[in-house]
């Protein structure tokens, strides 16, 4: 992608590239309508005295900055990006045609329901399509993402034992868990508890019973767990938590591991969230976009949040009134374009070739973790699901932010890093997921990369510490970064 060094040269701002004169607008016609002016009445005096200062370029110059400033990122697009329990996979563009088509993406969420058949049809196809994935009755598609469906799905949880006059504060959760889980907790007003891990990497069963109790409202399990590992206790796990009267809840963001193979239902699961960004194909990252569909059983569908979409009498539409219902838990039905990204991927790949994802994902995963546990130890050396944790701690304490300098250096290659330092139950950890749309040549050059800066690193301990050195941003301070943000930057002009 970076064939002409635009991630290490540095690139004037527009502002700096602008000449007087250079775009005069000649290209843009003159508008039609009537003049601002005309249009402010009375509070015309409210408009600027002059143009604002935007910079003058050519629209070539604007397509190169762009195009430069894109070749600085790393991206799916141009990178293999093996970032652990993120499932950066690649996104197939039809989605990205589909859900830029005029009549779904022009869609005013106001528009009447019976303008609106085919989108509200969409909506409700996709949910019948992750009831069935997951096993469970009903879905709601309106959470933004994984960390508001825990929310959402704790808020139905907590109504539902109000409703039965029952208080239950507390959420179990294992300490391998993703910072959501707790997080969420707390939003809603939990107690969260953590569950301790045994040491082959799975919940310990024995804590669970000791901290069960008639307060406790769910256990709140990730399966795969974060260490890409399946909870092969589960079904035990589940009856313990039904005896207690309280909820299985599912964190699905592993869900790329297990389409067609397992549902989630099936192991005694309530309710759980997709993450349709991370399993079913949505360009995410840096905060966005994203939608984190609830499925529940069916003791728990009254409870969902409104909207609903309902399919009554040959009509689709959205249903606001609900006797039981949370309310809404943000504005319209959900992350519309998120959602028609998924039912395109679901409807393209089918019951089939949703199941040949997972399994080509968890080949991908093993192929790697049985190439990589010859370059550093794999603590939990087992059959994994869709990823692994390798540790770079080999040493103890010398070996004190190698994860982060491997990962930087892995940067200079042209790869994305892993995710690491977490799970936080594995010192130094390099969790790497690489996804079923990698080619076995991707995974060997990874290997291979993997191999040299672990090799370049035993010959000198030092080997790392100027990582990055290809990328357009050195090596960052982190501390200063967290302690003296820069919120604000001004254009020089
Ligand atoms: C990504 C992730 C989440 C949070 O999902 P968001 O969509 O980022 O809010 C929760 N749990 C696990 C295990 C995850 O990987």
């Amino acid at each position: 992608m970076d064939t002409n060094g635009w991630a290490r040269r540095t690139i004037p701002t527009l502002f700096e590239r602008s000449r007087s004169g250079a775009n005069d607008g000649s290209h843009v016609p003159p508008a039609d309508g009537p003049a601002p002016a005309a249009l402010l009445g009375d509070d015309a005096d409210l408009l600027a005295d002059a143009p604002p200062p935007l910079p003058e370029v050519g629209e070539a110059e604007v397509v190169r900055h762009y195009t430069h400033l894109a070749a600085r990122n790393m991206s799916v697009d141009a990178n293999f990006y093996p970032l652990g329990s993120c499932t950066m996979k690649y996104n197939p563009r039809i989605n990205e045609w589909a859900a830029s088509r005029d009549g779904l993406a022009a869609l005013h969420p106001l528009a009447p329901a019976a303008t609106a058949q085919g989108a509200l049809r969409l909506l409700h196809e996709l949910e019948t399509y992750l009831a069935r994935i997951a096993g469970l009755d009903a879905v709601t598609l309106t959470p933004a993402a994984g960390a508001h469906g825990e929310l959402t799905a704790l808020k139905v949880i907590t109504a539902y034992y109000h409703s039965r006059g029952e208080g239950r504060s507390k959420v179990l959760t294992p300490d391998s868990a993703h910072g959501t889980n707790p997080a969420s907790c707390t939003v809603c007003g939990r107690l969260a508890v953590p569950i301790a891990s045994r040491g082959d990497g799975r919940i310990d069963l024995d804590d669970l019973r000791a901290k069960l109790d008639d307060q406790t409202a769910a256990l709140m399990i990730t399966n795969p767990n974060t260490l890409g590992l399946f909870e092969t206790d589960i079904a035990d796990a589940a009856e313990l938590v039904h005896a207690a009267g309280a909820q299985l809840y599912l964190d699905g963001a592993n869900m790329n591991a297990i389409l067609g193979i397992t549902r989630p239902g099936d192991f005694g699961v309530d309710a759980m969230h997709f993450n349709l960004h991370k399993t079913f194909s949505t360009p995410h990252g840096g905060g966005g976009p994203g939608a984190g569909p609830v499925a529940v059983a069916s003791h728990l569908e009254p409870f969902l949040p409104t909207p609903r979409v309902v399919h009554r009498e040959g009509a689709y539409r959205l249903l606001w009134e609900a006797p039981q219902s949370i309310g809404p838990m943000r504005s319209f039905a959900g992350q519309f374009a998120v959602c028609v990204r998924a039912w395109c991927y679901i409807r393209a790949l089918g019951g089939e070739g949703l199941r040949r994802a997972s399994e080509t994902a968890v080949l991908a995963a093993n192929y790697l973790a049985a190439k990589l546990k010859t370059v550093l130890p794999l603590p939990h050396d087992e059959r994994c699901m869709h990823e692994f944790v390798l540790t770079a701690s080999r040493r103890g304490a010398s070996d004190r932010g190698l994860a982060g300098r491997i990962a930087k250096r892995l940067l200079d290659y042209g790869f994305h890093a892993p995710t690491v330092y977490f799970p936080l139950i594995v010192e130094e950890a390099l969790m790497i997921e690489p996804t079923e749309t990698e080619s076995l040549a991707t995974l060997d050059a990874f290997v291979a990369a993997m191999r040299e800066i672990v090799a370049a690193l035993d010959e000198d301990p030092h080997a790392l510490d100027d990582a990055p050195r290809a990328r357009s941003v050195a090596r960052v301070d982190e501390t200063a970064a967290a302690r003296q943000p820069v919120l604000r930057w001004r254009p020089r002009m």
